[in-house]
């Protein structure tokens, strides 16, 4: 093998559905020099990432920790300490993380019934009751707040207290929620609650926030039979995050400090502030596009504003626009996933990506490359 050359990473703006760009700030946490997992001084600096994640998901729930992995792990954490083999769970679908949920959940030997909308539609609560008052007692109900696929806002109130009625847990995706609208965990009675650091939270993918309720916990703890997964046993992870300071496996320690310091600036920034933002530039990248002559994909009431989907221009080629856009002005945008393949652009503003200069860049390097297209 030849000698490899230096590692040169070439120069983006991150505006697809993740991951997001990242402060330099929280690029320079991850240069400090690693501390053992059972250090006081890395102890102290897992304390401030609990702390801070239950202020941005808007709880007080002792159990919140981030997980090792991205936000499928977080989902996985999810499904596998709330499910045993022949428990059921409603799941909404309306796009590809509602139908991953449902994948990891019958890897859980759980029975799934699926409620599903049209892609670029919510998940609309009289379906929920429908299936609740259908398929009798059920573990849980789950749905996605930001379906990244589509680009739709997925209402929780309702369903949760639909939910709660019928004696289930209330699960959420928070993926691309969490520091992009109000998650609000307490006040939305969210019993299980999982993000990602790589959307709007704006750290590098590598770990996956979760909250579980004194309710979640104590059904953890009542279970009948073990957690599937020996990696995301939240019963053991606690053992380590909690006071008893036990090994499990070892932390992922320079994440934990980008994770800090991430957090750190959004509260820094004030929560409020931070979701007004992303309601600010969406909107104003939103006005752009229709000015241009494009039509949104999701209708004004549930369109979220950090990812907009946007429908491809009749006669535009999908893939040499994405490539124009990466080589000529160094900006990643997102292509449709499933059912909206070819059909759609996903436009993020996650987190440190959603600032003024990046819309109005991304609008006039859209516009220029659409009427070189013609
Ligand atoms: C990105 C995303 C996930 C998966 O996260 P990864 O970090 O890619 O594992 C799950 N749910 C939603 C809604 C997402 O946007």
């Amino acid at each position: 093998m030849s000698q490899m050359k230096e590692l040169s990473i070439p120069s983006r703006i991150l505006m697809g559905p993740g991951p997001s760009d990242v402060a330099p700030a929280v690029l320079q946490a991850m240069a400090y020099p690693l501390l053992g997992h059972l250090d006081p001084a890395f102890l102290t600096i897992m304390n401030d990432n609990m702390e801070q994640l239950r202020v941005v998901f808007g709880t007080k729930n002792r159990l919140t920790v981030p997980m090792s992995g991205t936000g499928s792990a977080g989902m996985e954490t999810a499904m596998a300490n709330v499910l045993e083999p022949g428990d059921s769970i409603i799941i909404g679908v309306c796009g590809v993380f509602g139908q991953r949920m449902v994948d990891v959940a019958q890897r859980c030997g759980a029975t799934v019934h699926v409620v599903e909308a049209p892609w670029g539609e919510e998940i609309r609560a009289d379906q929920i009751r429908e299936a609740l008052d259908k398929n009798g007692p059920v573990k849980a109900v789950a749905v996605v707040h930001a379906e990244t696929s589509t680009g739709v806002w997925q209402p929780l109130a309702e369903i949760g207290r639909l939910a709660h009625e019928h004696g289930a847990l209330f699960v959420v995706d928070a993926v691309t929620s969490l520091g992009g609208i109000p998650v609000d965990v307490d006040a939305n009675e969210i019993d299980v609650c999982y993000s990602g650091t790589q959307k709007c939270i704006s750290a590098p993918p590598g770990l996956a926030p979760v909250t579980f309720n004194e309710k979640a916990a104590d059904m953890l703890r009542n279970r009948k039979t073990k957690v599937q997964s020996w990696y995301l046993d939240l019963g053991m992870i606690q053992s380590y995050w909690g006071s008893e300071r036990l090994y499990h496996h070892t932390a992922p320690i320079s994440m934990n400090y980008a994770l800090r310091e991430a957090l750190r600036l959004i509260l820094e920034e004030g929560l409020e502030n931070c979701h007004k933002r992303h309601e600010t530039m969406g909107r104003a990248l939103q006005d752009g596009l229709e000015a241009m002559g494009l039509t949104l994909t999701v209708r004004e009431e549930v369109r979220l504003p950090q990812l907009t989907t946007v429908n491809i221009l009749a006669g535009a080629d999908d893939a040499a626009v994405r490539t124009q856009l990466l080589e000529d002005f160094g900006i990643e945008i997102g292509g449709g996933l499933g059912v909206f393949k070819g059909k759609i652009w996903r436009i993020g503003l996650l987190g440190h990506s959603c600032q003024a200069k990046n819309v109005v860049l991304l609008l006039s390097a859209l516009e220029n490359i659409l009427k070189k297209q013609g």
